[in-house]
């Protein structure tokens, strides 16, 4: 017999105006600190309905959002979703190329964009691309000047009932979609039903998850325009927990201010983002006495920030997703009994990716076809499968034949497991970059590269770094050497592509190393990187 509804997740919003009207959403905006409590927020997400309503937005239709994390783009989480609309969120520091493909892909009717990216996003705003745009609403209280024909969502939510008749809904019903970068051509949609959504809320609020309870007060760093903040405002809102957002840009001032003044317990970011907090502290006082956890994912959690913050008091959880997966799959938990163990083998093992949550299933599979063993050492692509693991692109047919297979997502990172069951990435067979928790295609940067008289041959690989985790670099087998050309190389790219695509270096070598089947070999380029001889 079947339930008596679907998974959507309309019941997480009634639940939490219902059972916690007076628990409160906190957000720093343009205009300072703004705060209201899960009841004004019903009301809000109501009115905003509404007015979906009366602006003629059809009632199934892809609703984009080019912001920070704040108030508004919260209500748009629940208003779009709830009232059977898709919600789209656009990560504004891609390429303008990339913006608008992904918004004519989309055929996005309205757009809700922050008063700080109004400029970037009309640079974008290519009439062609942007032919299903119907509206754009500034998130705040009024419209900076802009060539972009606009109203400010006060406006636009004002006057309307705060009371909606909320639409019952197939948990099939997409619900939500955001783009990931490809290792080759443009972004790939990723759709999200409303069962998706429902089902990673469900999972991930348990303590095998991230663990989420009305005591709680969430401030996700992690943008919302990244896989929905990693579900935190949906799990936040199914806990009746505080939300604190941190607003356009913030800095490690701004974060250690909203901590100790909200008393923020869960917290959730990029390494890059932990770094510059714990820097920061180095030579400011911090008082981090209200904050549990730390939910570091995106890249590789270094064990040495999971050391610093435990010495702070502050457990930090390791985690892992994508995307393609709404998007948290592993956190590096310790299961019973490892907390006897001895410092190095319990921050190793923090320091993993870590075991799956439950709900979803994983296999290793190595070069030759089959399954690894769980021993460790032995290492192949990791495949995934699970309720809110998507099964497709949207309308990406060449994509869909290489990265799904029999329901399993092949996820392009290669990892071990332990004989605990603990995943540990030791590579990535996809070729694409991730800097600060945000991805440069290397192949869109060698055909920008190639695309100069005097380059014969040019390869980018990311290599280590401190703060950003990778970072691009250039090989370059290069016609005629003048010293002038890498400067002319960096000018290339530069005129194409946001500064922090940019290569930090350009090295010239004779030829570019190659694998027995004649592909260009990074892995021995990142290895040699440090070589001085390469120069
Ligand atoms: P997200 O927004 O969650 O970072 P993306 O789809 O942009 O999702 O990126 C997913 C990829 O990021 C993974 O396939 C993996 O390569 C990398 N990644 C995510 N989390 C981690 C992690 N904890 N450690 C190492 N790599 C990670």
């Amino acid at each position: 017999m079947p339930g008596g509804t679907d998974q959507t997740l309309r019941p997480f919003l009634w639940r939490a105006e219902r059972m916690y009207p007076d628990v409160e959403i906190v957000s720093r905006t343009h205009d300072g600190i703004e705060r209201y409590d899960y009841a004004e927020f019903g009301g809000r997400v109501a009115r905003l309905a509404n007015a979906l309503d009366e602006a003629g937005i059809s009632d199934d239709a892809r609703v984009g959002t080019f912001c920070w994390n704040h108030h508004r783009h919260f209500e748009t989480y629940f208003g779009v979703p709830d009232s059977g609309r898709q919600l789209h969120t656009i990560n504004p520091l891609l390429p303008d190329e990339h913006i608008q493909f992904i918004v004519e892909n989309a055929s996005d009717e309205l757009l809700f964009v922050d008063p700080s990216l109004l400029e970037k996003l009309a640079g974008a705003a290519d009439p062609d691309a942007f032919d299903s745009v119907r509206q754009f609403v500034v998130m705040g209280e009024t419209v900076p000047e802009t060539d972009l024909d606009a109203t400010d969502y006060e406006s636009f939510i004002a006057g309307r009932s705060d009371e909606y008749d909320w639409p019952t809904l197939s948990e099939d019903r997409p619900a939500g979609m955001c783009y990931t970068s490809g290792t080759t051509g443009k972004p790939k949609g990723v759709e999200y039903t409303q069962q998706m959504l429902w089902s990673h809320t469900m999972a991930t609020i348990t303590p095998q998850g991230l663990g989420l309870d009305d005591t709680d007060v969430v401030m996700p760093v992690v943008p919302m325009f990244h896989v929905n903040a990693w579900g935190m405002p949906f799990t936040a809102t199914a806990a009746g927990a505080k939300h604190v957002y941190p607003g356009p840009s913030p800095d490690p001032a701004d974060l250690a201010h909203l901590i100790e003044e909200e008393g923020v317990t869960i917290t959730a970011g990029v390494p890059t983002v932990w770094l510059g907090l714990l820097e920061y502290m180095t030579d400011n006082e911090v008082d981090l006495s209200s904050l549990e956890q730390v939910i570091i994912g995106g890249s590789a959690a270094p064990e040495s920030v999971v050391r610093r913050f435990d010495e702070l008091g502050v457990d930090v959880l390791h985690a892992w997703g994508m995307t393609e997966m709404s998007p948290i799959g592993s956190v590096a938990r310790l299961k019973d009994g490892m907390d006897e163990w001895d410092d190095t083998d319990r921050y190793a093992k923090r320091a993993k990716q870590g075991l799956m949550v439950p709900g979803l299933e994983f296999k290793v599979i190595d070069e030759g076809g089959d399954e690894v063993d769980w021993d460790g050492e032995e290492f192949g692509e990791l495949w995934v499968r699970g309720p809110w693991v998507t099964t497709e692109y949207f309308e990406r047919p060449e994509a869909n034949a290489e990265d799904f297979e029999d329901g399993w997502l092949k996820t392009g990172d290669v990892v071990s497991v332990d004989p605990d069951g603990y995943i540990e990435i030791v590579d990535r067979a996809k070729d694409v970059i991730k800097s600060g928790g945000e991805w440069i295609s290397s192949v869109e940067l060698e055909n920008a590269l190639m695309a100069h008289d005097d380059v014969n041959e040019a390869t980018v690989v990311g290599v280590p770094h401190e703060k950003w985790q990778e970072r691009p670099v250039a090989f370059v087998v290069a016609g005629e050497e003048r010293d002038s050309l890498k400067d002319e190389l960096i000018d290339l790219v530069a005129e194409d592509y946001p500064k922090w695509w940019v290569p930090d270096d350009v090295l010239f070598i004779d030829e570019v190393p190659k694998t027995a089947t004649g592909k260009f070999s990074k892995k021995d380029l990142r290895e040699e990187y440090s070589d001085e001889s390469l120069v």
